[in-house]
């Protein structure tokens, strides 16, 4: 059984020289950028809030902060690296804050019918040579009044995605087709991101036929990784938080040119 994720899927995408450092070479790194740490930070919050709820118990927004601090405590060290000079680790701790504060006062009393926080999904995604997707929603709401799931997930960044990024996100669309297994064909599932930053949330919608075309397009893609015998370097911008960039070879000519 090949078993991939959207993050293993969206690497190879991103620079197949990374994909083939992490998932074929297996090279691990200690370093962790200071943007993860803060996501992680925020998401094992907001985790912890929901179960909470679930359990019929609201923590109190001090809690909320309490239980951030100690994490963010826990697990930040040396190894965490602040590409971007202008800031501190002070700085990106106090925005983790701010996105809980907002988010709290926004969504109290959190009474939208939770009804699993990180939810781990599997889609099968071509039997006959066993190809499997796994991935988790940060948290899944059936909503009472319009009878639809909703996939919601958390963005810790600062960037905002354009109305053709929405439209054609595939991680979000990938976890509707696991729901509607589940759930039947027929329900509606709505994606829901919530940019922490800006307060906002941002909805959309995918049909089955949508869904169809993805599942092939996915399909595609691994086939292509899985045939795979050379992997490209690809320079971005993103190759300044890349954990590879120490042993990249375009990344260090790139450097020696600037
Ligand atoms: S530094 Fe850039 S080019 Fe090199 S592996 Fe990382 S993402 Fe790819």
């Amino acid at each position: 059984m090949k078993i991939y994720s959207y993050s293993k899927i969206n690497s190879f995408e991103q620079c197949p020289k990374k994909f083939k450092y992490k998932y074929i070479n297996k090279i691990k790194v200690l370093e962790k950028s200071v943007e993860s740490l803060l996501g992680f930070t925020v998401h094992s919050v907001l985790e912890y809030l929901y179960n909470e709820v679930k359990s019929k118990r609201i923590p109190e927004i001090g809690k909320i902060i309490t239980i951030y601090s100690e994490t963010w405590k826990e697990n930040y060290n040396e190894n965490i690296k602040i590409v971007k000079k202008e800031f501190t680790e002070r700085d990106y701790f106090n925005k983790g804050v701010e996105f809980l504060v907002n988010y709290y006062l926004k969504n109290h009393p959190f009474k939208d019918n939770t009804l699993e926080t990180e939810k781990k999904i599997e889609i099968l995604l071509d039997e006959s040579a066993n190809i499997k997707l796994i991935g988790f929603i940060d948290r899944l709401v059936h909503n009472l009044e319009t009878g639809e799931y909703e996939i919601h997930d958390y963005k810790t960044a600062n960037n905002l995605p354009t109305k053709e990024q929405v439209e054609n996100d595939k991680q979000l669309a990938l976890y509707a087709i696991a729901i509607k297994e589940l759930f039947g064909k027929e329900k509606e599932v709505a994606l829901i991101w919530h940019y922490l930053a800006h307060g906002i949330k941002i909805n959309s919608k995918r049909t089955n036929e949508q869904l169809g075309e993805l599942k092939k397009e996915i399909l595609f893609l691994i086939n292509k990784i899985e045939s795979a015998t050379n992997f490209p370097t690809y320079i971005s911008k993103l190759c300044d938080w890349c954990e590879y960039k120490n042993i990249c070879p375009a990344w260090k000519e790139n450097s020696n040119s600037l």
